[in-house]
């Protein structure tokens, strides 16, 4: 198991397109020398960022550079893309025409469904635990059952009640509306929402750089951070003593505390001219996960439940931070307005699509265990489009798109996109619960809850907001 998806993994790592060497039908050259894009992640970020040009009323016509990444996706699941071209920077390469230059290779062979056969790997060493686990005999089950500890039904189920919503179409004509053009499918990544500060990012970057000059300096701050938050001065130094800061050699993680003696580890980058604001901001995601992982560990009375229901939970914990960065800085009380619901509602059905191909797959995967890689390839490009043309192309149009199926996650991390629209949930849930609440309630409220331990999830919501998980509150606020 720790081989292939080891291997997985290092095929995702090199998985790089490089966008200089990308040509439209007539020979231009759209993104910018040097440009090296990892898929799936900084393909998206790419095109997410392109939405910043188009301002709103303005009508607009599509962004050529957004239609190339949606083009280069596709390429990449439906495994057409030349195999030359995958993270080497020799060839040019027309995503259109799919034709490739190269001075040195001639051969212009298509990835011979590489991605699809690593995640049948995974399946047949996911096969070879089955044999081990006789009450819980299949991946779906250990995954959904055991770690989550929600039944794959019955997440699908409250997924598809989000996405088939009403609510869908009210947000699809706001989008276009502020686009002035006829939706795309890449829109599933509308970044156009005011949900953050409309504050400038240099003068932000100038101000943390100044405040976090190294890890050090962060760690001795955090106290401080937590009481603008509410915490009492006491209880934010108890808690804070139990966080270590260390540099990070990657974009930065949290590394939990297990036992009572330990500290949780929040690593960051910083860089030496001191941190930006998109490491700070990166660091304030970190923290809220340091924060619960403290709490659910030293203040939960009895450690065989201590911790959370599932890695949701703590991703909800993360995200309640990192909502609240700048009130860490003391620029007030941060709070949801309609832009951040909007925001918020269309990115989990963004994820809430995604994660429904992954589940089917497996599932599919389950009931044809001899299958290919390329048999494999054909089903998901199936199960993408049957999502698709059912809750997306009715507001972005294009029958068969295949675009909910190009996470790298479903090739390296399987079944883990579901925690993400669960942590969104519970996030909009516990959001709910705290708007009305300031300093010391606030703190007080965030902390009962992550000293509830690691009840199943439904458990833990009944006790933390007395209620069931739910889509039905951010569907009440989009009107
Ligand atoms: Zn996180």
């Amino acid at each position: 198991m720790t081989e292939t998806m080891a291997a997985a993994e290092n095929y995702i790592a090199d998985y790089n397109i490089c966008m200089d060497r990308l040509r439209t039908e007539d020979g231009r050259q759209l993104f910018p020398d040097g440009m090296k894009l990892l898929s799936h992640w900084n393909l998206r970020d790419e095109l997410k960022a392109h939405y910043k040009g188009q301002s709103d009323q303005v009508p607009s016509t599509k962004d050529e550079k957004q239609e190339m990444i949606y083009q280069v996706m596709q390429r990449i699941v439906r495994q057409e893309i030349p195999q030359e071209v995958i993270n080497n920077h020799e060839p040019i390469w027309y995503p259109y025409s799919n034709k490739v230059e190269s001075q040195k290779s001639k051969v212009e062979s298509r990835e011979p469904d590489t991605r699809y056969q690593k995640i049948l790997d995974i399946f047949h060493a996911m096969q070879q635990v089955d044999a081990y686990c006789p009450n819980m005999p299949t991946g779906i089950i250990r995954n959904f059952e055991g770690d989550i500890e929600i039944p794959a039904a019955e997440i699908d189920s409250l997924f598809r009640s989000l996405i088939s919503s009403g609510q869908v179409k009210i947000v699809a004509a706001e989008i276009k509306n502020r686009l002035g053009r006829e939706l795309r499918p890449y829109d599933i990544w509308y970044d156009g929402f005011k949900a953050r500060s409309g504050m400038d990012e240099e003068a932000l970057s100038a101000e943390t750089r100044k405040r976090f000059p190294d890890p050090i300096t962060y760690e001795k701050k955090i106290a401080g951070m937590l009481t603008t938050l509410g915490f009492q001065k006491e209880n934010a130094e108890e808690i804070s003593r139990h966080i270590v800061v260390e540099p990070a050699r990657g974009s930065g993680h949290a590394w939990p505390c297990m036992g009572h003696n330990e500290p949780s580890r929040l690593r960051t980058r910083i860089a030496p001219e001191g941190m930006d604001y998109k490491g700070y901001n990166i660091a304030v995601h970190e923290m809220g996960h340091n924060v619960e992982e403290v709490i659910s560990l030293y203040k939960m009375d009895y450690y065989m439940l201590h911790g959370i229901p599932n890695t949701g939970f703590t991703e909800t914990s993360a995200f309640l931070f990192q909502a609240r960065d700048l009130q860490l800085l003391g620029y007030g009380k941060q709070t949801m307005n309609r832009e951040t619901f909007l925001d918020q509602f269309w990115g989990m059905y963004e994820i809430m699509g995604v994660s429904l191909v992954d589940m089917q797959m497996w599932q599919w995967l389950y009931d044809h265990p001899k299958a290919t890689a390329a048999e494999l390839r054909e089903a998901v490009l199936e199960i993408a489009a049957e999502v698709w043309n059912a809750y997306y192309e009715p507001v972005l149009g294009e029958k068969d798109c295949v675009l909910l199926a190009i996470y790298s996650h479903m090739v390296n991390s399987p079944m883990y996109l579901p925690n993400y629209p669960i942590g969104h949930i519970v996030q909009f849930q516990l959001e709910q619960a705290l708007a009305d609440k300031e300093g010391l309630a606030w703190a007080e409220a965030y902390e009962r809850w992550y000293r509830l331990g690691r009840l199943t999830p439904q458990e833990w919501m009944r006790q933390a907001v007395n209620g069931a998980l739910s889509v039905q509150p951010i569907l009440q606020q989009i009107q």
